[in-house]
């Protein structure tokens, strides 16, 4: 028998609390969704219903057209129930006026209902300048969007670097090896594209620089396993936020240790998920709102380890669920929310 198949099933017998509908309405400000012009959107409605799911906030917004054409299909079937950020396109960053081009774009996209912006993980992986040179998180070149997205009032959601594991060797010590064992394109290292801290540190010097606009870092800006380094960071830029898409197990495994900084930076905390399947967010609400012991993840690849729940107050799970996403973002409408 291998590691992979082994998974010996628990004989312990406590409280289980299973919970497929959250305690509260909830603003999910990570999901992805690519075809919300030509859709009817009712599927989507039925499912987040189930889940007590009042606002999913579509960050594959693209721009242009195709964010325009997304915007009106939600104002005239659903208004209240979707948000959609815009991205970027990248694509000649070097070039004479890509910049200035860009920041009219984000503008635009702005005016035609876009709530936010959304940086994916391949700006300080793979986006390269018409000189085809790497282009840093913290590139001056992009000064002028995130200081127009602190202008519009709008958050800038980024996703940058990876499980710090994914540049660690492949080996017997290697938290991750099962998901880099089944995902071998996910392994990085030192030159692919750059060292892990390199990029932490690109991020963040890009958040120091724009004290004006408000970023959320993605994933808990991928230190959730290294809560007291990612409570520094928010202390020291009260222009950051956190959302825990995917990073879910990395807290069920610390239930005191993120308990304390739930109660610590319940301002500063929202709700995301990434992938769209509904059956998973049980494990997020499970995580959140009991204090059940010794309970399964849903991905063996993310976490074989099993999780406790933080069993957070109503007033802590009101302020992750909506309350700080409702403060941030534009365009939401609040009756839909208790007080
Ligand atoms: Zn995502």
């Amino acid at each position: 028998m291998d590691f992979e198949s082994y998974n010996p099933v628990s004989t312990l017998k406590v409280d289980e609390h299973l919970v497929k509908r959250a305690k509260f309405p909830f603003i999910d400000i990570h999901n992805h969704q690519w075809n919300m012009s030509g859709n009817d959107l009712q599927s989507l409605i039925t499912d987040m219903d189930k889940l007590n799911m009042g606002v999913m906030n579509n960050l594959s917004g693209s721009s242009g057209d195709n964010l325009k054409n997304s915007v009106n299909n939600i104002r005239a079937r659903y208004p209240k129930r979707f948000t959609v950020f815009a991205n970027i396109d990248f694509d000649g960053i070097g070039t004479a006026g890509w910049t200035e081009n860009e920041v009219k774009q984000l503008a635009i996209d702005v005016s035609n209902g876009a709530s936010g912006l959304k940086i994916f993980k391949n700006l300080g992986f793979s986006v390269r300048d018409n000189k085809g040179q790497r282009v840093p998180v913290d590139d001056a070149r992009l000064d002028a969007i995130w200081d127009k997205c602190g202008e519009l009032k709008i958050p800038v959601l980024i996703h940058t670097a990876d499980p710090k594991s994914f540049w660690d060797p492949m080996d017997a010590n290697n938290e991750r090896w099962l998901e880099l064992e089944s995902h071998p394109g996910r392994k990085r290292s030192d030159t692919d594209p750059e060292p892990f801290e390199q990029l932490i540190e690109e991020q963040h010097h890009m958040f120091r620089k724009h004290p004006k606009t408000t970023f959320i870092a993605a994933h808990f800006g991928w230190l959730p396993n290294d809560l007291q380094r990612l409570g520094k960071l928010l202390d020291e830029l009260p222009n950051v936020m956190v959302e825990f898409g995917a990073v879910i197990a990395e807290l069920g495994r610390q239930p005191r240790a993120a308990a304390a900084f739930f109660n610590k930076y319940q301002d500063r905390i929202l709700f995301g998920k990434d992938s769209w399947v509904p059956e998973e967010y049980a494990t997020y609400f499970r995580v959140l709102e009991t204090k059940d012991e010794y309970f399964p993840y849903h991905k063996k690849y993310h976490a074989f380890w099993r999780m406790y729940g933080l069993g957070l107050s109503d007033e802590i799970l009101k302020k992750v669920y909506y309350k700080n996403a409702l403060r941030i973002l534009p365009h939401l409408d609040k009756s839909q929310f208790p007080n």
